[in-house]
C-alpha cells in the first residue's frame, strides 16, 4: 500500500463545542458551510443557518437509504419543510449518489453534475468495476462489490455553467478534477480560499475499515479502488495545491486547515507517485478514459 501523510489534530478544522451546541447532527466548518458524516461518506450543505426554503445546496448525496439522516440535518440547519435550490454533485461514485433519486424527487430540485458525468446520472452508464487488486484493506478488498451501475434523475439533471459558476452558490467556482472519475468536479471559495474536494483527494485511508472507523486527520489521495486515471487524478490534486488553500473539506475523513494541512497538500502533489499511487491495480496500466468511451461501460 502507498504511504499517506498522517497529520496532528491541530490540522483538523472540527468545532466539537460549537457542533455540540448547534445540535443539528451536522460539523460547521464556516458561517455557510456545514457537513454530516453517513458512516462512510459526507455530505455537504451550503448555506447559512435558518436561510429557509430554496436557500442553500445540498453537495452529493450520501449511501442508500441516509436520504431521511439528510433531510434531518438539512431541516435542523436551515428551517422546517427547507428545501435546497439545487443538488451539486462532485461525481456520481454509489457512496455520492445512495438518496440522489428520492430526495431530488421529493424536493423536485434540479442536479448539477460535469458533462462527463452525466451519463452515470442519467441511467446510461455504469462505472468501470471498483479494483481490489490495488490492496489496503477490507474496504479494498470488497470493492469490486460495490455498486457502478447508474441511477437516474431524469429531466432533473443538467450540465454545471461553461462559465464556472455554481448555481446556488454564489462565490463559489467548479473546477474539473478528473482521474477519480472522468467528470469529478471540486469546489473553490476563493474570499476564504476553502476547497471542496470530493473524492480528488480525501482526508482518511478509506481503502481500510479500521482508518475509515478512527477518522484520524491524513492526508490522502483519491480512493484508490474507485480511480480509473492516475494521471488525471495526479494533474487534479495538483490544480488544487496550487490555489493553496486555507481549508479544505474532503467526502471521506475529516475537514482540514492551516499550515500543516497546506504542507501535507503540497506533499501530496509533489509526490504523488509515492504517496496517493497504488503499487499495483488494473487502471495503472490501463486508464479507463471519456475520449475513448473506456469510462463507461454498459449499465
Ligand atoms: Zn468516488
Ligand atoms: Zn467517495
Amino acid at each position: 500500500m502507498a504511504e499517506q501523510i498522517p497529520l496532528s489534530e491541530d490540522a483538523s478544522a472540527l468545532d466539537p463545542a460549537l457542533d455540540a451546541a448547534r445540535n443539528d447532527h451536522t460539523h460547521e466548518v464556516a458561517p455557510d458551510l456545514a457537513y454530516r458524516r453517513l458512516g462512510i461518506v459526507n455530505v455537504v450543505f451550503v448555506g447559512f443557518p435558518g436561510a429557509g426554503d430554496r436557500n442553500w445546496v445540498l453537495i452529493d448525496a450520501g449511501l442508500p437509504r441516509t436520504g431521511g439522516f439528510i433531510r434531518s440535518a438539512a431541516e435542523a440547519r436551515f428551517g422546517k419543510g427547507a428545501r435546497p435550490s439545487a443538488i451539486v454533485m462532485t461525481h456520481g461514485h454509489f457512496d455520492h449518489v445512495g438518496a440522489l433519486e428520492a430526495l431530488a424527487k421529493e424536493w423536485d430540485v434540479p442536479v448539477y453534475a460535469h458533462p462527463l458525468e452525466r451519463p452515470y446520472l442519467d441511467g446510461s452508464a455504469a462505472y468501470p468495476r471498483g479494483d481490489p487488486s490495488v490492496g489496503g484493506g477490507l474496504m479494498a478488498l470488497l470493492a469490486g462489490l460495490y455498486p457502478t451501475r447508474p441511477v437516474d434523475v431524469g429531466r432533473r439533471l443538467r450540465s454545471l455553467p461553461e462559465d464556472g459558476s455554481v448555481p446556488g452558490m454564489p462565490g463559489w467556482q467548479w473546477l474539473h478534477t478528473p482521474g477519480h472519475s472522468v467528470g469529478h468536479v471540486s469546489f473553490w471559495r476563493e474570499s476564504d480560499r476553502t476547497i471542496v474536494a470530493g473524492d480528488a483527494f480525501v482526508t482518511t485511508g478509506q481503502e481500510s475499515a479500521y482508518d475509515v472507523a478512527l477518522q484520524e486527520p491524513e492526508m490522502h489521495g483519491p480512493p484508490t479502488y474507485f480511480t480509473i486515471d492516475w494521471q488525471d487524478a495526479e494533474e487534479s490534486v495538483k490544480k488544487l495545491a496550487m490555489l493553496d488553500p486555507d481549508l479544505v473539506l474532503t467526502f471521506h475523513g475529516q475537514p482540514l486547515r492551516g499550515p500543516e494541512m497546506r504542507e501535507a497538500l503540497q506533499r501530496l502533489a509533489r509526490d504523488f507517485r509515492d504517496i496517493a499511487v497504488p503499487k499495483q491495480g488494473k487502471y495503472l496500466t490501463e486508464p479507463r478514459r471519456a475520449a475513448d468511451g473506456s469510462a463507461y461501460e454498459k449499465p
